[in-house]
């Protein structure tokens, strides 16, 4: 019969010997790639004593800004949650008082603001929809959790250290030079 292809290959129905119904070839040619590797550069990474670098378009955990006197910048106008295709930022507005002054920047702040870490998918837009730089996101990752609610976080693990109580705090949140 005519073949199809050129490249057909003749099924060989020669009998296994001994050594190949015992798998031994196949075992060896394992063993062999298996030792191969032990003498190549290792890609793994041992984290977390050692980090790799990361990118300069990293987006990690959201950080809530301060402006440069220390009160928050957020004005809890919602445009970040509206901008989230994931539905992940929910928040409550609350009017300032008087001699609230040196703690919120604008009128209204948010007196709730969470983000659901699972639901985020750290894309950004967020960051880019805030008018006012209050929000934007660090090189932090979300540390692992035992449960779905540790992964909701809150102001009291977003906004960042005020820069005149806490300056070291208030570095090492703001991390990224970009945000500099
Ligand atoms: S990074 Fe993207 S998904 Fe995450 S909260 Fe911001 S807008 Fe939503
Ligand atoms: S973080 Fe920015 S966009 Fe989101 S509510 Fe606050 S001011 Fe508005």
């Amino acid at each position: 019969m005519e073949a199809l292809t050129s490249r057909s290959v003749q099924v060989s129905r020669k009998p296994m010997s001994l050594a190949e119904r015992l798998f031994l070839p196949a075992i060896f040619k394992g063993m062999g790639i298996t030792f191969s590797h032990i003498f190549k550069k290792q890609p793994t990474i041992r984290y977390p004593e050692q980090k790799r670098e990361f990118s300069p378009v990293f987006r990690g955990l959201h950080v809530l800004n301060r402006d440069e006197e220390g009160r928050e910048r957020c004005t809890a106008c919602g445009l970040c949650a509206v901008a989230c295709p994931a539905e992940a930022i929910t928040m409550e507005a609350a009017e300032r008082l008087p001699g609230e002054e040196h703690l919120y920047r604008e009128e209204k702040y948010a007196a709730k603001y969470e983000i659901n870490m699972l639901r985020c998918i750290f894309c950004g837009l967020c960051e880019e929809a805030c008018p006012k730089d209050a929000i934007y996101l660090s090189e932090t990752f979300a540390p692992a959790n035992y449960n779905r609610k540790g992964f909701i976080y809150g102001k009291d693990e977003m906004v960042i250290p005020n820069v005149k109580t806490d300056p070291e705090g208030y570095a090492k949140a703001k991390g990224s030079p970009r945000n500099n």
